[in-house]
């Protein structure tokens, strides 16, 4: 198994030495412990539970949840290097603690009350419970303002009726972060966000099925009449959008790290391939246009992974909104991704399409995440109108 570039890179010059021994271990554990066993997973089509059993003993489930709440927190840098060793090795491990992290327990941590915190978090930290964000629905994902699924308010608590659909983890999730709006006339300024139990009556979970990522079991998840109660609101009726916000802030944050991860896969496992091919008489990576994709992988790869330490850095320095930054971030580092793997599997000629070798699973796992936490075109825009002064942070 190659192990690639030395770890001490450009991006990486001022992080501390307990930063250095995370990414260490975390990419050890990743290699060792995971890595042999993910495309038997995929072709299974079975969700890694074994795999993700492992995390929370070595405290990689709750990464962004305080010690006070049984988490292994230090800072947001090392939550990205955690997503990132994981997202080297395999997509769904890294997305389970994303999900669980940025859009679950980062929400909780901030909008949620001390009983919602001690009911969850904990339990989230001690991977008792894996979560879902119930975002999309059939009718869009990136128009979030115009939700279709509703929540009525009852006596002791609301009914959600409507239908997500691409919702990662769900079959397997102890807990949903749902966004429903209570009042469709208003778009977003209607949207209630809720921490919904999935064993609750009315909630349907089905499968999904994607050509690509099968030991995912993306869900569609249907809400019919199911009943919540008031515990379950997060935040304040109709003060969801900025929940919403603040928490595809965060998750934008840990998808681009994850984008790194697998830019820097993809390079991993291009450079010894092309130090080993022969064509011509002399190895492939001998040739300028071979060395020319190696120059571009590596260049995305660095600029990626340097607009994501100073997101993070950012967020460590206490700025909690930069979503100009965050948009920028996923932006470049998904597309980096999605280059990487075309350019690797160019690289490893017909090698790259056949069934032994990794690189070509990348290519569809890394488009995907130029869709999770909004698609590049909405972060184009977003990027555009933060530098025109036509939003604001
Ligand atoms: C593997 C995978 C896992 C996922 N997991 C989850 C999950 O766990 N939970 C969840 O809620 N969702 C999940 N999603 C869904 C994902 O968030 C959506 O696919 C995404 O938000 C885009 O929504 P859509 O697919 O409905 O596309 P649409 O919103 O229908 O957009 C279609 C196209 O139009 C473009 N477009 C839309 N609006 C504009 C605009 N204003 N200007 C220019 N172009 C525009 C989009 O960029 C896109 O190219 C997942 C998706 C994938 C592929």
């Amino acid at each position: 198994m190659p192990t690639g570039p030395p770890l001490e890179r450009g991006a990486d010059f001022d992080l501390s030495e307990e930063q250095r021994q995370v990414r260490r271990s975390v990419r050890e554990f990743a290699e060792k412990e995971i890595a042999p066993h993910v495309e038997r997973y995929e072709q299974e089509e079975r969700y890694p539970l074994e795999l993700i059993a492992k995390l929370a003993p070595l405290g990689l489930m709750g990464p962004m949840i305080p010690e006070r709440y049984g988490g292994s927190f230090s800072d947001v840098l090392t939550y990205g290097i955690i997503c990132e060793e994981l997202a080297r090795i395999d997509w769904v491990v890294a997305s389970v603690v994303s999900v669980q992290n940025s859009l679950a327990a980062s929400s909780i941590l901030r909008f949620g009350s001390e009983a919602q915190k001690d009911h969850w978090l904990p339990r989230m930290a001690r991977g008792e419970v894996l979560s879902s964000a119930c975002l999309t629905e059939p009718d869009g994902g990136t128009d979030l303002g115009n939700l279709r699924t509703t929540a009525a308010r009852v006596a002791g608590g609301y009914r959600l009726n409507g239908t997500k659909v691409f919702i990662s983890h769900a079959a397997h999730a102890g807990l949903f972060v749902v966004v429903a709006t209570l009042d469709r006339a208003k778009k977003h300024k209607g949207v209630t966000a809720f921490l919904v139990d999935p064993d609750n009556p009315g909630i349907e979970i089905s499968n999904f099925p994607m050509r690509t990522l099968k030991r995912d079991n993306l869900a569609e998840v249907r809400f019919i009449d199911a009943f919540v109660p008031d515990e379950s609101l997060l935040g304040e009726e109709q003060k969801g959008f900025p929940v919403l916000g603040s928490a595809l802030d965060m998750g934008r944050y840990s998808v681009a790290a994850r984008c790194v991860g697998q830019s820097q896969r993809s390079l991993d496992l291009s450079i010894p391939y092309a130090l080993d091919r022969e064509a011509f008489g002399q190895k492939i990576g001998e040739f300028q246009m071979i060395q020319q994709k190696i120059a571009d992988m590596v260049c995305r790869t660095e600029s990626a992974r340097a607009l994501v330490y100073r997101l993070g850095r950012m967020k460590d320095a206490g700025i909690e909104r930069a979503s100009m930054e965050a948009s920028m971030a996923k932006l470049m580092a998904s597309e980096a991704a999605t280059k990487n793997a075309l350019d690797g599997i160019q690289i490893h000629g017909g090698y790259g399409l056949s069934a032994e070798y990794e690189v070509g699973r990348l290519l569809l796992e890394a488009k995907a995440l130029e869709f999770g936490e909004g698609t590049s075109e909405l972060h184009r825009k977003l990027i555009a109108e933060y530098a025109l002064g036509l939003r604001k942070q």
